[in-house]
């Protein structure tokens, strides 16, 4: 009796511990929220007056970034910067997926091609918005530990693919909106030819361990397209794999 009684104890404990450390996950998760909102109203010249749409926004407060980085820790993931996950690679900074998502006008029944999936949180920012995504990873164990996560939180409409991204994937297209979020000097002609009519490919443009040009590309009509610079960058490099 005695025993059980410590033990009802000590899950009542845990249970507490838990439910503090979730709240404390939402209120900086929602200060988070709070820092972009802001943020992005000083980048009238990109967003326009409106800023980020209250889609995205929401987007951004229901996504639980502290589980897609290693340290899993709420104080860590929640600070608007860049954080590494393993590999040499990076989870983008909150403010700058957000802007990237913004600028892809993705609606609830499109289908995404993320480009990078790194850690899967901007994957998973998309499956908040669209109907499917597919999202592809050239580092076999960034691709598994992402799917991994995904499917750990029931994110059902986002497959995670093994593999060079150059050459999109056309099975799962075409598409109305595609994310790269690695860079390179050139927007890969495959990834346009996936795109949809009035569809919009958002990409980090320039060279590699350096800033690029955050560039928003846009099919306006068979083998036509328009190209704007929204903002200046920072992002790893797009890699290519051997064969
Ligand atoms: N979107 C990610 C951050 C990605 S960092 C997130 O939300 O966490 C960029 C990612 O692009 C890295 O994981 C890198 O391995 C991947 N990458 C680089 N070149 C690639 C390519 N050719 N195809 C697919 N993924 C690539």
């Amino acid at each position: 009796m005695r025993t059980l009684l410590l033990l009802v104890l000590s899950m009542v404990t845990v249970v507490r511990e838990v439910t503090a450390q979730d709240a404390q996950c939402v209120l900086e998760r929602a200060a988070m929220v709070e820092t972009i909102r802001s943020y992005a109203r000083s980048h009238v010249s990109v967003l326009g007056q409106q800023g980020l749409s209250g889609r995205v926004l929401e987007a951004m407060g229901q996504t639980q970034r502290h589980l897609f980085i290693p340290e899993r820790s709420c104080s860590i993931a929640y600070a608007d910067m860049p954080l590494p996950i393993g590999a040499g690679q990076t989870i983008s900074q909150p403010f700058i997926v957000a802007l990237m998502t913004q600028l892809a006008y993705v609606a609830p029944d499109d289908v995404v091609l993320e480009v990078g999936t790194g850690s899967g949180y901007q994957a998973a920012i998309l499956a908040h918005l669209a109907r499917k995504v597919c999202t592809i990873e050239i580092i076999p164990q960034l691709a598994a530990a992402a799917a991994k996560t995904l499917k750990d939180l029931a994110y059902d409409n986002v497959s995670v693919r093994l593999g060079d991204g150059y050459a999109g994937w056309p099975d799962c297209g075409p598409f109305e909106a595609i994310i790269v979020t690695a860079a390179l000097g050139h927007v890969p002609a495959p990834l346009i030819e996936q795109l949809k009519l009035g569809g919009r490919l958002v990409m980090p443009v320039g060279p590699a361990y350096t800033t690029q040009q955050l560039t928003v590309v846009e099919k306006t009509g068979p083998g036509k397209t328009t190209t704007r610079a929204a903002s200046l960058v920072r992002f790893v490099p797009f890699t290519r794999s051997p064969d």
